[in-house]
This record gives C-alpha cells, structure tokens and sequence, in this order.
C-alpha cells in the first residue's frame, strides 16, 4: 500500500490556501494548512509532513525566517512562492536552501507538478556514483561510468558545487562566491560560459540525459534527469 504524502501549506490567502489544497487532495496528498507564519513552528513540533508549500509573505512571520527556522534542523522539502520574479533572484542570494521556488500568478496544475517533482527529487536513495558519476575531489577527475570528463579546475568546482545538492538553485553569483575563493571579479558571462563547456563535456558522454539546468535566467541547478 502506498502511503498518501502530506503537504503543509503555509498561505494567509484563504482563496489560494484552499485552491491549492483542493488540487492537492484531488491529486492524492494530504494536507493542512496554516494561514499565520508563527504557527508552523508549533505545528511541526507536534506533527510530520512530507513538504511545506510556503508563501513569502506572511503574517507573523516571514517565509524567509520560516525557511532558515526549517533548514536549521532538518532537510524537510520546501517550495515558497513569491508574488514576484524578482523576488526569486534575492531569495537565491539569501541561500535559504530552499527546493524550488513558484510565483504567483501560478496555475495549482503545476503547483502539484512541482510538488511531485520535488518529493520525487528529494526522494531518491541513488547515489550519483550508483548511476556511474564520480568526482574525484583529490585529483580534480570526474568520471561517467569509469571515461574521464577531462574538465579543468573551474568545470570540476562547478559541477562539485552543483551536485552536492541536487535540485537546489544556485544563483550565478553565489557560484562565483564558492568558486573563486580570492576575490576577484567574475561576471556572470565568465559562469555561463564554463557551464556551456561544462554541460558539452558531460552531453559528450552521458547524450541521454540532463545534469545541469538553467532556471528563471538566475541561475542553475544539478538535477538527473
Ligand atoms: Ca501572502
């Protein structure tokens, strides 16, 4: 029998909290929902959840506090939802380690795509070396199933910064910040060109699948797929 995953929503919208939590049961999850940001704290001390759907903007406390309250302790899945682009940009420069990010104007359809895509990410019990990816972080060498990606310093910190965490959305600054630890002046340019080398590299012996992926313009993020 499989288990129904619960989702907590975190929306002081009342029309939006209960749109979401419509789809989402229709879809299979159980869910509850919060309309106050200083109630998760109590709640999730006195039950379990699969994954927080969690609104940036709230009353009594912020989703960004809320986020950082969450990632002290435990790695429990989160997606926030913005009421702007914009807004991701910052959220990403605040390392929140958050899971993935929507904004509003959203459809609840992919609400529940991302919901399950996510759950099914942060799921996964495969290691990358079980689907044949090793970094060697002694020498600087990945391998694909035992061939040499043959990447210089920079591709090897980037694919290991990436990877580390998958599914989690680096913004280009913040790959410039672990990558070059001297302080020097990177542009963003510099980054995507190493991706684009980087991704060749990979594509040349892994052509099936996708491990590096662009997102929003902002950023970029490891995810096998
Ligand atoms: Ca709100």
């Amino acid at each position: 029998m499989i288990m129904s995953q619960h989702v907590l929503i975190v929306e002081d919208e009342v029309k939006i909290a209960s749109l979401l939590q419509d789809y989402l049961r229709q879809s299979g999850f159980q869910t509850d929902t919060l309309y106050d940001g200083s109630q998760v704290e109590k709640w999730l001390a006195g039950n379990t959840t699969d994954l927080i759907l969690l609104d940036l903007m709230l009353p009594g406390k912020t989703g960004v506090e809320i986020c950082k309250d969450v990632r002290k302790n435990s790695s429990l899945p989160v997606i926030m939802i913005t009421a702007k682009v914009e807004e991701i940009d910052r959220l990403l420069g605040l390392e929140l380690g958050a899971d993935d990010y929507i904004c509003k104007p959203f459809s609840p359809r992919e609400v529940v795509a991302r919901v399950k895509a996510v759950l099914r990410r942060t799921d996964i019990t495969e290691t990358l070396s079980d689907k044949g990816l090793v970094l060697d972080t002694n020498t600087y060498k990945a391998t694909v199933n035992g061939q040499n990606l043959d990447l210089t310093a920079v591709e090897f910190q980037l694919l290991k910064v990436l990877s580390d965490q998958p599914g989690r959305i680096f913004s280009r600054s913040v790959l410039v910040d672990k990558i070059y630890n001297d302080g020097r002046v990177v542009s963003d340019r510099t980054i995507d060109s190493h991706i684009k080398k980087l991704r060749k590299k990979i594509a040349d012996k892994l052509p099936d699948v996708e491990l590096i992926h662009s997102l929003y313009a902002v950023g970029y993020k490891f995810e096998w797929i």
